[in-house]
């Protein structure tokens, strides 16, 4: 049976709304009709500039040329971040796109590693990383296609101007069908049960729908504000309430193809190299640091003139208790927050796409598929929250009060009994749904200086000195290919 489509109404025109209307215009095809309202009065967030690999597949699905969107948006190739001071002062590391190493007759390789790693003398595990090393030399060229080739096999997302994302999906969005109705939503009608009739705007103008997707931002217009969904708090974990954000001329140099987050007293500091700017900006915990002296750490820090005044944002961690209720689906920061010190938030936006399109409902919701889509949300918020607090718990910091705090806080029983797995047998609990896999513990864990009293006993056969030299032959045929990659801003002026 054919059905009419869904008349679906996108509130809000940030990155979530322009993306989601983007993906439902280009990969529903006639299932529904879409209408996005926005409030050029109230704007967007307008930070948000760096982000995850999954991006990349994205634009490859809508058919969105990568050169296009980067020039569009500035962008320049991230190959993961780059942590200071989190494990300890003086402490870094970058967690890559990618793996390690590869596999020793199934056991992986950092099992291999940890064990050398106790005898000492091995290099830090981000030299048998294509990415990282890259990433250190400024460097970069597309990934190669065999995956299990580890010099040239790494991934990559961007960094790019979070004001000018927004607008070139809207240009794709609008040329694809999507209609865009300006204005401020003043109030919300009812239908039955915990339906959303229509909205109207501020002129009067009254917009009905089928489905709406809240994507108001903080202020969670629909699934907040109307239906009123529970929202269950995180602060605990992730006291970190307040940013400040300023971004910078850059400085002379090659342009980082890296984001960097720099542990600071009550918080930490993000600095994302564009093509044109630095953005830069410290989140901190406001029982722990006034706004004054953040602006003036964060002053302090910037590498080049300030291009604006600093601009401060306030946020709580946490996240409402399901994301789609009756006929309203938030994505965005209308269904939750997450501190965006591994790049998340796009993602999460990315991921309740991929689950509504999954989901999609015909007019009737079908309760199988609101579940569905709330617990595939509910597993990729818990999985980034257990990744995130591990940045601050994994620390031997006691220089002050916020890092005695996170060093010493109770955190989620999910994330003890990862530290506690790891620490003794050097494994990482495995889940088929949700973002940060192995390799990205290990590069947090081991970066934050978490080395595993075990490992997989397996790792013991090799005799050491050919173990060693297998690791030294590798992290240099790793050195060497990089070597040979153009620097990451030639990449770029071919963009
Ligand atoms: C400090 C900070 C740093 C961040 N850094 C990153 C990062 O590096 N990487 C990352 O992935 N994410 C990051 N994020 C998150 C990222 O900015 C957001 O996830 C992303 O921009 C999506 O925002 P949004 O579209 O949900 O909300 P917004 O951009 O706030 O958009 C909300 C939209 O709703 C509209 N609206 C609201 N109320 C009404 C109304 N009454 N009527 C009509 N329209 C209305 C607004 O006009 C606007 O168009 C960061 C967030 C913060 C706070």
């Amino acid at each position: 049976m054919a059905f009419a489509p869904v008349r679906v109404i996108v509130v809000g025109g940030g990155t979530a709304g322009w993306m989601t209307a983007a993906a439902l215009a280009g990969l529903t095809g006639s299932a529904c009709s879409v209408d996005l309202i926005e409030s050029e009065e109230i704007g967007i967030i307008g930070v948000g500039e760096a982000t995850l690999p999954h991006l990349r597949a994205f634009l490859e699905r809508l058919g969105i040329d990568e050169r296009a969107f980067m020039h569009a948006t500035d962008a320049t190739y991230k190959l993961g971040i780059e942590f200071r001071d989190f494990g300890r002062v003086g402490d870094r590391y970058i967690h890559p796109f990618g793996t390690f190493g590869q596999p020793l007759n199934d056991v992986a390789f950092h099992h291999y590693y940890a064990r050398l790693a106790h005898a000492g003398g091995v290099p830090p595990i981000g030299a048998f990383s294509a990415g990282v090393t890259a990433a250190e030399a400024c460097r970069f060229e597309q990934p190669g296609n065999d995956p299990n080739d580890p010099t040239t096999s790494f991934g990559y997302a961007y960094q790019f101007d979070a004001t000018r994302f927004a607008p070139f999906l809207r240009a794709w969005s609008e040329a694809r069908g999507v209609t865009r109705t300006p204005g401020r939503i003043v109030s919300v009608e009812r239908g039955l049960g915990e339906r959303i009739g229509a909205v109207r705007l501020a002129d009067g103008t009254r917009i009905e729908g089928d489905l709406f997707v809240d994507c108001s931002g903080f202020r969670s217009l629909l699934l907040g504000g109307e239906l009123e969904e529970a929202w269950e708090d995180w602060s605990h974990w992730l006291p970190c309430d307040r940013a400040v954000a300023m971004p910078c001329e850059s400085p002379p140099g090659p342009i980082e193809p890296f984001t960097r987050a720099v542990a600071m007293p009550a918080g930490w500091r993000w600095r994302i190299p564009l093509r044109h700017r630095i953005g830069n900006g410290y989140v901190y915990s406001s029982s722990h640091l006034d706004d004054g002296d953040a602006t003036e750490a964060l002053l302090a820090a910037l590498e080049g003139a300030p291009l604006a005044e600093p601009r401060f944002l306030r946020f709580r961690a946490g996240r409402r208790r399901r994301s789609w209720v009756g006929n309203v689906v938030a994505v965005g920061l209308a269904s939750g927050f997450l501190e965006p010190l591994e790049s998340t938030s796009i993602y999460l936006v990315q991921a309740a796409i991929t689950a509504l399109i999954e989901h999609f409902p015909n007019r009737r919701i079908a309760a199988v598929d609101r579940d569905g889509f709330n617990a595939t949300i509910d597993a990729e918020y818990d999985r980034i929250r257990d990744f995130l607090i591990l940045h601050y718990h994994a620390t031997t910091r006691d220089d002050t009060a916020f890092w005695r705090h996170v060093r010493t806080m109770a955190v989620p029983p999910s994330l003890d009994d990862k530290i506690s797995l790891w620490r003794q047998t050097a494994q990482v609990a495995k889940y088929t749904q949700g973002l940060f896999l192995e390799p990205s513990w290990v590069a947090v864990l081991l970066g934050q200086g978490v080395l595993p009293h075990g490992w997989d006993q397996r790792a013991d056969l090799p005799n050491a000195g050919g173990l060693t030299r297998a690791f030294g032959g590798l992290s240099q045929a790793i050195a060497a290919r990089v070597a040979a990659m153009p620097l990451h801003d030639a990449d770029l002026l071919r963009a």
